[in-house]
C-alpha cells in the first residue's frame, strides 16, 4: 500500500524504502519512525506515515485512525527511546506544516524531542 503510493522526489519516502539509510526506531505496514538526521535534542525521532502524505494540511476525517495510532504510540516510544517520564521529563510533540510553519521536508512527520535540558534548539 505505502509502495504504490510513495512519491519518487520524497527523501521520507525513500527512507521508508530503505533506498535511504536511516537508524529505525520502530515499523508497521502504516507507520515508520526514525532519528532525526540533526536532533535538537538528547533524544529526537520522527514519526511518519507510510503514506505519503504531504502535511497536516492535507488531514482530514480519513487520516482519523492513522494520527490516533501515532498519537498513542509518541508516548510509549518516546519512554523507550530514552525520554524521562511525566512530569519532570516529558517531550515535546510538533508537526511543521507548511513553508511559514517551518516545514522543510513535505511528507507529513511528528517530531518527538525529549532528553535533559539544555538543548541544541527548542
Ligand atoms: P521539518 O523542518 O520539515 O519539520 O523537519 C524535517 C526534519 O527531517 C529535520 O529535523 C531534518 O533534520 C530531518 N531530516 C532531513 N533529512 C533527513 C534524512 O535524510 N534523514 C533523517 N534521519 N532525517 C532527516
Ligand atoms: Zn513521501
Amino acid at each position: 500500500m505505502s509502495v504504490l503510493n510513495a512519491d519518487p522526489q520524497c527523501i521520507f519516502c525513500k527512507i521508508i524504502a530503505g533506498q535511504i539509510p536511516s537508524r529505525k526506531v520502530y515499523e508497521d505496514e502504516d507507520v515508520f519512525a526514525f532519528h532525526d538526521i540533526n536532533p535538537w535534542a538528547p533524544v529526537h525521532f520522527l514519526i511518519i506515515p507510510k503514506r505519503h502524505i504531504p502535511s497536516m494540511a492535507q488531514v482530514g476525517q480519513a487520516e482519523e485512525a492513522l494520527l490516533g495510532k501515532i498519537m498513542g504510540l509518541a508516548p510509549k516510544l518516546a519512554l523507550e527511546q530514552g525520554c524521562e517520564p511525566y512530569p519532570q521529563g516529558g517531550f515535546r510533540l510538533l508537526a511543521n506544516t507548511g513553508d511559514q510553519g517551518g516545514q522543510e521536508v513535505h511528507h507529513l512527520h511528528f517530531h518527538v524531542m525529549g532528553g535533559p535540558r539544555p538543548w541544541l534548539r527548542g
